[in-house]
């Protein structure tokens, strides 16, 4: 589900629940004449309308409840729906005048008010309005302050602006309400003091920058980034010996996210005239996780470069099986082959191996949106997630039957 579209259903579920809220009442005094609230319950454009917005269907929701308007032009959910529904389809020009018009209205309450302003907050985000919008959403929090939503939107908004320090400040607030019961918080604030070390490192502060990676691990030993940059930092500095020692942490605490410091580790060994830390290294990790190609294809490399070409054939043949969609093992295949001469009885071995695998293109995914990317990625550029990317791991030809009707159940 696109991010947009969730936010809605998010706010929708708050509305609802707001217009039940109201429904005790059943009546509201308004322009000093009492209006009945059933009567908008009464009509089928309501309930029709709210079905079609569950069902996605825009066009149709937004003309069953322009409908049930015309019986209680009043209603203040059913505008502000309406008027999401406009900056849904695009129309965000016409969703500010829906959220504008509302915030007239003398006798909304303050919870209303910080409502349509997240609403019209929501509408100047929508249409590239950055300015406006943040004063929108500041707004709301003035009247509301722990109000997650306009405090998720603030965070998205410096985001998308590389102002990290304020983002992390407001993500400090949103950890703060959810008291530990949301899980990627911890995973969130490590990103974003990443984010605040890199902008430190491209000005050249590298101390700032080595307390922000180091704050960051410190925060959630998950962020990966921080220790390959603090490594990186460290070794600019000179210190070599602390380079190896920040990207080996990677590896003992998060040992599947090994393969990110392997290239560093290798010329660091190498530099200190260590080689063969590099190749017990991968040996461990293959150890570790048979499956896991990239240790496979750094040791093949690495044993290439020395002039050991069959142990580095035979390893890069045990990748291949698992992960055909990999370029680099197959460039790699051939590179080897060219220095063995092309023996016939090798390359017979890999073409046979490479016929009964599956090709894929893209080997990263988002798990959230699915966007595909041959990089790993930190943060996604469709969804805007954090850590989001995950590995395709394929079925070798004979299993793709089965691998594909587990993909139709799902
Ligand atoms: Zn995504």
């Amino acid at each position: 589900m696109p991010p947009q579209i969730y936010l809605l259903a998010v706010l929708v579920a708050l509305l609802v629940g707001l217009a039940v809220g109201k429904a005790w009442e059943r009546y509201k005094l308004r322009d000093g004449r009492w209006i009945d609230r059933r009567r908008l319950r009464e009509t089928p454009h309501y309930m029709l309308g709210l079905n079609f917005l569950v069902d996605n269907q825009v066009d149709q929701a937004i003309e069953e409840l322009t409908h049930a308007t015309s019986t209680d032009t009043d209603a203040l959910e059913i505008q502000m729906i309406l008027g999401n529904l406009y900056r849904e389809k695009g129309q965000v020009g016409r969703a500010i005048n829906v959220h504008q018009a509302l915030l007239q209205r003398p006798d909304l309450t303050k919870l209303e008010q910080a409502y349509v302003l997240l609403c019209l907050g929501l509408d100047f985000r929508h249409g590239g309005f950055v300015d406006r919008a943040l004063e929108t959403f500041h707004e709301v929090l003035r009247l509301d302050s722990r109000n997650r939503y306009a405090l998720v939107n603030l965070q998205k908004l410096y985001e998308d602006q590389h102002q990290w320090t304020e983002a992390l400040r407001v993500r400090e607030q949103i950890a703060k309400i959810d008291a530990g019961r949301s899980p990627d918080d911890q995973q969130i604030l490590g990103f974003l003091r990443n984010e605040i070390g890199v902008a430190h490192q491209r000005a050249g502060n590298m101390g700032a920058a080595s307390r922000a990676f180091t704050d960051a691990i410190d925060v959630d030993a998950r962020t990966v980034p921080a220790y390959l940059n603090l490594g990186d930092v460290r070794e600019q500095q000179g210190d070599l010996a602390g380079a190896i020692e920040a990207w080996e942490r990677l590896i003992g605490a998060l040992p599947d996210r090994a393969p990110f410091a392997l290239e560093r580790l290798e010329g660091a060994y190498r530099r200190l005239g260590t080689p063969q830390r590099f190749t017990d290294l991968c040996r461990r990790l293959i150890d570790r996780d048979p499956q896991g190609w990239r240790a496979r294809l750094a040791l093949a490399r690495h044993l290439a470069a020395a002039g050991q070409h069959r142990i580095a054939f035979d390893q890069l043949l045990e990748a291949l099986p698992s992960h055909p969609h990999a370029l680099a093992i197959h460039q790699e295949i051939w590179e080897v082959l060219a220095s063995l001469g092309f023996e016939a009885a090798l390359i017979r071995r890999y073409v046979e191996l490479a016929r009964e695998a599956v090709f894929y293109l893209d080997p990263h995914i988002c798990r959230r949106c699915r966007y595909r990317s041959t990089e790993p990625l930190w943060q996604c550029p469709q969804c805007h997630e954090w850590n989001t990317f995950v590995e395709e791991r394929i079925a070798p030809a004979k299993d793709a039957v089965a691998a594909q009707a587990v993909d139709a159940r799902s």
